[in-house]
């Protein structure tokens, strides 16, 4: 019986039957034995959600040789690809025809089943997550049935498979609305915490992928204002040997290795965290101007294994909710840079986006654990942090952990009850609900 872990190695389970098939039919015969021993199935893409959304200790099917792009429309900007293709594929595989994906979260190694389910996001406020660029999803019922859905076909049903989280069945493949290549301008610069604040709707306005990483205990931040503009103006992009060791001394030792250690003494010494945030709020608030292909640029380096915690707050309430959190932040010792705040817009394609029908500000907390350790110390933090994005109507972003239940979610969600019905009729006996959804949808 193998063992699963996700990424940040905060949560594993130990399936009873692990499964990558590799063809429709042995997807079906799969499923016929389930039915027949009424087993709980959960389905993977590469199974990296920092919660335990992912895990199963009954069967776990990885959809990893789902993995083939099976039509790319130049013309009309969509492509058509099988739900285990990972991002990191087609960020190679897209260009070579002058496409790219809209947005894309921080990190490739994730499927377009897993961020589909889970209405991953980027930042910007005219772009929607992921599951906004949605137009057809062929799905694979329990009982091996097989359609492809269009929202045409059925609005409600559609809104719904559009962020399902593993719910509704088994996702074959996707056609997504893609744009033509474009390449991101960035102008990255220091910007007091405080300034941030008052200044907020201007720097989200401002530009087409604006985000902001706070340093927390500190009034510091990084403002990166990211701006589509015509590949023609790249400059040489390529690194001199000195300038690749300088980037590697500053990014790679300082910037990973030596926070590592420092942040492991940490845990010792929790009130090193403080001067930890201010000496890497100076190292790395610099002013930087760049070019290249947007997913360079979207895509980053999330270094090393973390506890994650990130609310969908409305956007009219942002303000209120970072000032209480700043003023939460006295009364610890250890919270770890950054805080990441993102914008999206309002979207109506996916019932349970928690950017559904509202202007979205996006806050992500982080916990490290430093060569893999396991601490609690966070947990104090991130109930704070819960706590307020709660007050402020937050939805918790579905990969990561969260406290709510049913009830809670039934407030936020206007369609969350239709949500359950269809559910409900695709899954009658629950089949696809592990531990982690019982809360959401039982209890
Ligand atoms: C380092 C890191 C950085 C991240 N950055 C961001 C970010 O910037 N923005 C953001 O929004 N999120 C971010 N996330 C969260 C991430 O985008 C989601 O957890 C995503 O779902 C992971 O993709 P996956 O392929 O690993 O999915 P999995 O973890 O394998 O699955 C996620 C969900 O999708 C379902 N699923 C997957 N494939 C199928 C299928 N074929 N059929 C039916 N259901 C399926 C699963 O059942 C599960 O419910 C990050 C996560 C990590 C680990």
């Amino acid at each position: 019986m193998s063992v699963h872990w996700n990424w940040a190695r905060t949560f594993y389970c130990r399936p009873r039957l692990y499964v990558e098939p590799k063809s429709i039919d042995s997807l079906r015969t799969l499923l016929n034995e389930i039915n027949e021993t009424k087993s709980k199935v959960r389905v993977i893409g590469c199974g990296h959600s920092p919660s335990s959304l992912s895990m199963s200790n009954e069967v776990l099917i990885s959809m990893k040789y789902f993995n083939k792009i099976l039509e790319i429309d130049e013309i009309n900007h969509e492509i058509h690809c099988e739900s285990g293709v990972l991002i990191r594929t087609l960020n190679e595989i897209l260009p070579q025809h002058n496409l790219s994906l809209t947005v894309q979260g921080s990190v490739n190694e994730l499927t377009i089943g897993g961020v589909i389910s889970t209405a991953t996001h980027g930042s910007g406020i005219k772009y929607g997550s992921i599951s906004s660029y949605v137009r057809s999803i062929t799905l694979m019922k329990l009982n091996g049935d097989i359609k492809e859905y269009y929202l045409d076909d059925d609005e409600d049903l559609f809104r719904c498979l559009t962020c399902s989280l593993g719910t509704f069945g088994i996702i074959i493949s996707v056609r997504l609305q893609v744009s033509p290549l474009f390449y991101l301008e960035l102008n990255q610069k220091p910007l007091e915490f405080h300034t941030f604040l008052n200044t907020l709707s201007i720097h989200y306005a401002s530009s087409d992928h604006f985000r902001y990483m706070w340093y927390p205990h500190t009034n510091s931040g990084i403002a990166y204002h990211l701006n589509r503009v015509n590949p023609r103006l790249i400059t040489n992009n390529k690194k001199s040997i000195f300038s690749r060791i300088i980037s590697w001394f500053s990014n790679s030792l300082i910037g990973h290795h030596l926070l590592e250690l420092l942040f492991y003494f940490s845990l010792y010494f929790p009130s090193l965290v403080r001067r930890i945030n201010r000496m890497y709020a100076k190292l790395e608030g610099k002013t930087l101007h760049k070019i290249d292909r947007c997913d360079k640029l979207f895509n980053f380096d999330c270094l090393f294994r973390q506890y994650a915690s990130e609310w969908a707050i409305p956007l009219d309430q942002a303000v209120s909710c970072l000032t209480e959190l700043e003023q939460s932040m006295e009364q610890y010792k250890n919270v770890h840079f950054p805080i990441e705040i993102r914008f999206s817009k309002d979207e109506d394609l996916s019932y349970l986006s928690p950017a559904y029908g509202r202007k979205t500000c996006w806050i992500n907390t982080v916990a490290y654990r430093p060569y893999g350790k396991i601490h609690y110390q966070h947990r104090s933090f991130f109930q704070a942090f819960e706590h307020i994005c709660h007050k402020y109507n937050g939805r918790p972003h579905w990969a990561k952990e969260h406290p709510l239940k049913n009830e809670d979610f039934a407030q936020l969600y206007p369609k969350w009850n239709l949500f359950k019905e269809k559910r409900e009729e695709f899954d009658p006996n629950n089949f696809l609900i592990n531990d982690c959804l019982k809360n959401v949808f039982l209890n």
